[in-house]
């Protein structure tokens, strides 16, 4: 058996369909956000990155470096081993009593990664209920539907956002059978935004549980920087809301904060949870720092509400197919894989600008895209920059560029037979 072939011819694969993975040597420069280093073959060069989930800078906000430090030189690295067998580093408490307090809940639990928290959450929640049903949004996140299939449970896909597709789901199962909605606030490749009151609404009028994954909202939205759900006033009206501490927080985990039996329940019977070690206290200082900074200050808030609405008119005055969004994500239709690498790259090597491509499975082929992440320090210079480079770029792949009073592109348009097509051919495809 010629197990090296096998490998190899795997990621031949990926080559053949342009979509092999490059990952960047970057080096990021606390306290000169958004710069970092990238080398390559050609030597070190500075570079200004425009696609970090680090939304708000927080990773470098000098109280939230100073707390890990602080944490570290005081209690050490690692945190010596699984709660059950360690116990729990007094940081994490006060970082789940922290979170518990943003969402406004009974409790919270911390795991080691956002991914882990809907892996381990979903599954165990779905296994804990007999007999459940899964209604999953089809554009969840991987690790919800990891959850999902680890769950055994029957899984129910409703249409992106379609209340009226999930209440046929809905009404087609049996009123006493359990079933658990699972769906984003923010979707993160397309930016928009979940009618989570609604989808509360067919939750009670059938009964169902609610889980949901703010993980690109927290920090972001809401008077406390609570997500989509505080800003809508609706957070009591969710079960499960589940976030992540290493984007807009800038740290590392993933979290879910419920009730208290929700929250306990998971905690005893989730292996994901209970048989890897806890994050390091440094990290929950850092996290919890940063959770309390956000809950005091908008200004992070306003400022990147600004700068995303500053990128997306350069860009769109500019000629560029910016897709429509509801949020700070600004995604820059493609739609050919091999085209938007070619973007990606020529972005860095000729104009110092990090975007990485995004391509298949991430989004459907046909709606391959570059996604930018404006953040409070990407301001007007760095904005005109890069109207300036994307431009140059679209020109330099023979991509065609819209007379400057172009409407965003529709979203569903993005998709396969849409309307934009007519003026929008993706080269190419
Ligand atoms: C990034 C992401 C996660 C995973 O969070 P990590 O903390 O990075 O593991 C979960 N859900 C969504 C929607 C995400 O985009």
């Amino acid at each position: 058996m010629d197990y090296q072939s096998i490998f190899a011819e795997a990621i031949a694969a990926l080559h053949a369909e342009k979509r092999y993975r490059v990952f960047a040597d970057l080096q990021r420069v606390a306290g000169r956000f958004p710069t970092a280093i990238w080398r390559s073959d050609k030597g070190s060069q500075e570079i200004t990155v425009w696609c970090s989930n680090d939304y708000l800078g927080m990773g470098q906000h000098p109280d939230v470096v100073e707390a890990m430090r602080e944490t570290a030189l005081t209690m050490g690295v690692g945190a010596g081993g699984t709660r059950n067998i360690s116990g729990t580093n007094h940081p994490l408490v006060a970082l789940e009593d922290e979170l518990a307090d943003l969402h406004d809940k009974e409790a919270a639990l911390v795991f080691t990664s956002g991914f882990v928290s809907n892996e381990a959450a979903i599954s165990t929640i779905a296994k804990l209920l007999p007999d459940c049903a899964i209604l999953s949004d089809e554009l969840n996140h991987a690790s919800m539907i990891e959850g999902v299939r680890r769950s055994g449970a029957q899984k129910m896909i409703f249409r992106h956002n379609d209340l009226g597709h999930l209440e046929e789901l809905l009404k087609s199962l049996s009123r006493v059978r359990p079933k658990l909605i699972v769906f984003e606030s923010v979707y993160s490749m397309d930016g928009d935004i979940a009618p989570i009151a609604q989808i509360c609404d067919l939750a009670e009028k059938y009964g169902a549980m609610t889980y949901l994954d703010e993980v690109h909202a927290v920090g972001m939205y809401g008077p406390r920087g609570g997500g989509i759900a505080e800003r809508e006033g609706v957070m009591d009206r969710v079960d499960v809301i589940e976030g992540t501490l290493a984007k807009a927080f800038g740290a590392l985990g993933g979290y879910v904060a419920a009730s208290r039996s929700i929250v306990d329940a998971i905690r005893s019977y989730a292996p994901g949870f209970i048989f890897t070690t806890a994050l390091p206290p440094a990290i929950a200082a850092a996290a919890t720092t940063s959770i309390r900074h956000l809950k005091a200050s908008s200004a992070e808030r306003e400022a990147q509400q600004r700068y995303a609405a500053l990128t997306k008119k350069a860009l769109l005055e500019a000629g560029l197919p910016v897709m429509k969004s509801d949020t700070h994500i600004v995604p820059v239709h493609v739609g050919d894989a091999n085209l938007c690498k070619m973007a990606s790259d020529l972005l860095l090597e000729e104009h110092g600008i990090y975007i990485q491509p995004i391509n298949y499975p991430t989004v459907p082929r046909g709606q391959e895209r570059l996604r930018i992440t404006p953040t409070p320090l990407h301001d007007e210079v760095l904005i005109a920059k890069l109207a300036v480079a994307l431009t140059a770029v679209w020109e330099a792949i023979g991509m065609p560029l819209f007379a400057g009073d172009a409407e965003a592109v529709p979203r569903k348009a993005a998709a396969g037979g849409n309307a934009r097509m007519a003026i929008f051919p993706p080269a190419g495809g």
